[in-house]
């Protein structure tokens, strides 16, 4: 289907008001919550009833987002999200390429017949999940293809929409740092600003409010906890749920974290687990240039993502996913051309 295809399916679905229900992957990100919160405003200004449905609870740097506490998270109010599940007559599944990203939502929302709209920048999306998938790995986020569509069909945005999809697009950029070596995004963002949002507003909720105990956090995760494997290349912090407690760790508090040793010289490769809970255990991946991290996360830690940015989880302790990467990542970077 090509992307004016695309857009004459969007347009047929939004033709008249519906019941429109929206999800976001699991542990929720600024592209994830940016984008349902800028496609809710737009949707719900359009006339459609809308809900965000959240697998699970958003990091408390986006709660400022327009409209963000009408998020019903699943984890916590099960019973209003399954049915709000059950009556939408149109899904927008965005920022996830295949369901099981949706964690304990997955079996609920593959019951429902209502037709489903994927919008993804992720790699392999599974083409089958939805009748409408747009999809591009080579925009930023998800909050920039959503921009586009949005701007294709002619559509108007709002400044609170605006300024949702502006976060999106910051926060996988890591500010203008990764992915963003394409006019187009610049484009964007000036057309945002023009739209009016408040781009210092933004900039402080997401990146310059922090907490002693997040900055005490990634300061204890450097200096005490960051180890150096495969000859110096790869770096590997990993937090114990003990050490989470310690630092009264929220939702969001490690956003970012994986990034600072990949900025260390030398570094290929950098590492995060988070024992988030007993026996449970979530992976970030970051690589540079070359070196294809998904893939490795996809073989050993059930997870994937992009090339130079992945996520996984293992249902296991901490040390069994330490002791499985410390055994494992040499020999994959050396059997993929490192
Ligand atoms: P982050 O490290 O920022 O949580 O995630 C980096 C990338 O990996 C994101 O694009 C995210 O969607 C993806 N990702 C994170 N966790 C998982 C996971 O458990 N499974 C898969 N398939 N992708 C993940
Ligand atoms: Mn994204």
């Amino acid at each position: 289907m090509s992307f004016s295809e695309q857009l004459s399916g969007l347009k047929a679905l939004f033709s008249h008001s519906k019941k429109i229900v929206i999800v976001p992957h699991k542990d929720p990100d600024g592209d994830a919550i940016g984008a349902s919160l800028g496609w809710y405003n737009l949707l719900t200004n359009a006339g459609h009833t809308v809900t965000v449905v959240s697998p699970n609870d958003i990091p408390s740097g986006l709660v400022w987002m327009k409209d963000s506490h009408l998020i019903i998270d699943y984890s916590q109010n099960s019973q209003l999200g399954l049915e709000k599940i059950q009556e939408a007559e149109l899904f927008l599944f965005l920022d996830f390429n295949d369901i099981s990203r949706t964690g304990p939502l997955a079996g609920e929302l593959l019951k429902s017949t209502a037709p489903r709209v994927i919008i993804d920048h992720h790699p392999f999306p599974n083409m089958d999940l939805a009748q409408i998938v747009i999809s591009d790995t080579k925009v930023s986020s998800t909050c920039e293809l959503s921009f586009k569509v949005m701007r294709s069909i002619g559509w108007k945005l709002d400044v609170d929409a605006a300024e949702c999809l502006y976060t999106g697009i910051m926060t996988d950029t890591g500010m203008l740092n990764h992915n963003s070596s394409h006019a187009e995004i610049y484009h964007t963002v000036a057309e945002l600003m023009e739209i009016g949002i408040n781009k210092d507003k933004v900039h402080q909720e997401v990146f310059h409010s922090n907490s002693l105990s997040r900055m005490r956090l990634l300061g204890h995760a450097l200096c005490n906890k960051m180890e150096l494997l495969a000859s110096g290349k790869v770096a590997l912090i990993a937090l114990s749920e003990a050490e989470l407690k310690q630092f009264d760790y929220q939702p969001g508090d490690t956003e970012g974290l994986v990034n600072y040793p990949l900025s260390i010289d030398g570094i290929e490769v950098s590492v995060l687990m988070t024992e988030k809970k007993k026996d449970f255990v979530k992976l970030s991946f970051r690589s540079r240039g070359n070196v294809v991290i998904n893939k490795y996360s996809e073989t050993y830690f059930s997870g994937g993502g992009h090339r130079n940015a992945a996520g996984g989880e293992m249902k296991d302790r901490l040390d069994v996913a330490v002791a499985l990467l410390h055994s494992t990542i040499e020999d994959y970077l050396r059997n993929n051309g490192w």
